[in-house]
């Protein structure tokens, strides 16, 4: 062959195969973990994260999806969630759960961690009928409890069921998914609920998160989150009204301050009955902020105040909190907290989890537990979301073509 044909050959093969699969086109990139917060572009291909420059021409992608007024984040990772659904424990955890794909794409997320709705007896159950089924990446928690929060709600008051060894040989045969421990809802006067927690918690080399329950003298949570817990570890309903936040002249305790500084994590888990105006707004006023924000998602928070991921993430922006920071605690800060620092970020190499968001402003109201209104004037709604590169969410179909110019 010719080398003057050979060479046309080449060219034009290489012209005529971009090189990446899909380009997010002048969006304003918000990535904690690089430091980014500024317009770029974002190429994709084979499911993966492919490029982030300022100007990657779109003839280099086979196709190019304008984002240009939104902003586009990694896909956000709501880190508590209850979402073993179906189970055949009826009573409380079957129908607190709901299934994760209903929830998640439509507000952004791509990753959700289930927060101890499975103990080391039933997570077989869990895996096969939600992990290994659901369209969202789901990650777990194990309960410390034996059988999570199945059967009844008393279920999680039998310390007899509290086994570290047992919990901890579950959590590391199914490391690719167990990211943590969970406690909660204890209401006995003595520490063994998380003391027990943090013992598997340390056998199986995870982080424990707690959810305190009923704050009794005989266990300060001041004890909790300075003595109890480990560094690293997550105290979960950060703004709930009974946590001892303020004091008579409406000051954040020094010791809150004091347990962030010993790396204690202070995760959101909004809920139904978790979240107060009251302790919230002068907490970031004075700036106690949270390190993650989530959701808690059950049948009895999904529409009542908490509603998703993007309306709890809109009442931090609302409280002032800047914009980058709420995303960062949505993104990178969860991903690092469970210790899945593949997660989170977009850098190149990274699973192409990915939001769109639009921020919308108008006049809005948002609840709390209280159901009490905060008005804000500022939403997140999210225009498109993708999982491993693949297009899962569009509100408005933006990554469709208009019906009267298909070419198809
Ligand atoms: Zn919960």
């Amino acid at each position: 062959m010719r080398n003057d044909i050979l060479f046309f050959l080449l060219t034009c093969c290489a012209t005529a195969q971009p090189r990446y699969d899909l380009l997010l086109k002048g969006g304003h990139v918000i990535d904690a973990k690089n430091n980014i917060s500024a317009v770029r572009d974002v190429a994709i291909s084979e499911g993966r994260i492919a490029a982030v420059a300022g100007n990657i021409p779109a003839s280099d992608a086979r196709r190019t999806i304008d984002v240009s007024d939104l902003y586009v984040t990694p896909g956000l990772v709501d880190m508590h969630t209850h979402v073993f659904a179906g189970s055949m424990n009826r009573e409380y955890l079957g129908e607190n759960c709901v299934r994760p794909d209903g929830f998640t794409f439509r507000s952004g997320v791509t990753t959700v961690v289930d927060a101890g709705s499975s103990g080391w007896r039933n997570f077989g159950e869990f895996r096969d009928q939600i992990i290994n089924r659901s369209k969202t990446r789901v990650l777990a928690m194990l309960n410390i409890v034996g059988n999570g929060m199945g059967g009844r709600p008393d279920v999680e008051q039998n310390t007899k069921d509290m086994d570290p060894q047992r919990t901890a040989e579950v959590a590391k045969r199914h490391s690719d998914v167990v990211v943590g421990i969970k406690v909660a809802h204890y209401a006995g006067p003595e520490w063994i609920a998380v003391d027990r927690g943090v013992e598997a918690g340390k056998l199986a080399n995870i982080p424990v998160m707690v959810d305190f329950a009923t704050f009794r003298p005989e266990r300060p949570f001041q004890e909790l989150v300075l003595k109890h817990l480990r560094p690293g570890d997550i105290y979960t309903h950060a703004y709930l009204s009974a946590v001892p936040m303020l004091d008579q002249q409406g000051h954040v305790l020094p010791y809150l301050f004091e347990a962030k500084k010993r790396g204690i994590i202070f995760d959101v888990g909004h809920g139904g009955g978790s979240f107060s105006w009251k302790q919230a707004i002068p907490a970031i006023k004075q700036a106690f902020l949270p390190d993650s924000i989530s959701t808690d998602l059950h049948t009895d928070s999904m529409n009542a105040g908490m509603k998703d991921m993007l309306n709890v993430m809109s009442k931090f922006i609302n409280m002032g909190m800047p914009l980058d920071q709420v995303i960062a605690c949505a993104t990178w800060h969860p991903a690092r907290e469970i210790h899945h620092e593949e997660l989170g970020h977009l850098t190149v190499g990274a699973p192409a989890d990915v939001a769109a968001l639009r921020l919308v402003r108008g006049d809005f109201g948002f609840v709390d537990s209280a159901r009490l209104r905060m008005k804000g004037d500022q939403k997140l709604i999210a225009e498109m979301t993708l999982r491993d590169g693949r297009v899962v969410w569009a509100l408005n179909g933006m990554s469709s073509q208009d019906w009267d110019h298909a070419t198809k």
